[in-house]
């Protein structure tokens, strides 16, 4: 199972520090990602109801962004601009039109959702595609949430998740000699192995992430270079660049086409 790499892995603070962090925001996400739903779904619900303007179809096959901006749109899809930069509780902000597919607006609530979201969230269908952060940035942008006290959230994220392998006495240290491995000490096997699906779920996460970004040629850069040192990473822990051979090759694909 790869527990001593893991050992010796969450020996390192900043690496288990990531984790904790990491397992917060997966925790917040599925956490939100119903009531994210529930709540946009009634906003896109609601501005269909108050403006007949926006019921009508998009009238005209160009109504596409180029990178982030969306102009020359149609009258119905230039309606929802309007309507939705009136619904945006930042003013004067940018906002990531390129995230959007304008035809789609009328008929499909996570396309209004996306325009209040950082870039990068085009192939995105739905909040449970979507990562704590991205979520949380909705919220904070779209003024369906507007009762939701942001300060919660922050204090949420804030919080201390300290992880304890059972069976060691340390809480952010973990000593290699402290995880068992024979019967008797089945229920710190299990911990450990509890917390080696959590990082799997999150270099899964950062992976997809990184390896689904197609927005912009910095955004391309930046995630090539991060690309490069999470595939070093894997290639220096057995047990991980196992797990995850099928995304190591397809970084290395990327590393040769350069
Ligand atoms: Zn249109």
């Amino acid at each position: 199972m790869g527990l001593e790499e893991l050992a010796v892995r969450l020996n390192d603070s900043d690496y288990i520090n990531w984790l904790k962090a990491g397992r917060c925001l997966l925790i917040l996400k599925a956490a939100l990602h119903p009531f994210v739903t529930q709540r946009t779904r009634a906003f896109h619900g609601n501005l269909l109801n108050q403006d007949s303007l926006l019921k009508e179809p998009c009238a005209n096959s160009a109504c596409r962004p180029r990178g982030n901006t969306l102009s020359s749109a149609c009258r119905a899809c230039s309606q929802w601009q309007t309507v939705i930069l009136r619904h945006h509780r930042q003013r004067n902000t940018t906002v990531n039109w390129g995230n959007c597919f304008p035809p789609h607006w009328r008929t499909d609530h996570w396309e209004l959702a996306k325009a209040y979201m950082p870039r990068g969230q085009g192939k995105v269908k739905g909040a449970d595609q979507c990562d704590a952060s991205a979520l949380l940035n909705l919220i904070s942008h779209c003024d369906c949430f507007h009762t939701v006290d942001l300060k919660v959230v922050t204090e949420m994220l804030a919080a201390d998740l300290s992880m304890q392998v059972s069976g060691l006495d340390g809480v952010d240290s973990v000593d290699l000699d402290g995880i068992e491995f024979d019967s008797v000490s089945q229920q710190a096997e299990t911990s450990a192995d509890s917390i080696g699906q959590w990082e799997a779920e999150l270099l899964q996460e950062r992976l997809q992430e990184l390896l689904g970004a197609d927005d912009g040629d910095d955004a391309k850069t930046q995630d090539i270079e991060q690309l490069k040192m999470l595939g070093g990473f894997l290639q220096a822990n057995t047990d991980l660049s196992q797990r995850f051979s099928t995304e190591l090759r397809a970084i290395k694909s990327l590393e040769a086409r350069e």
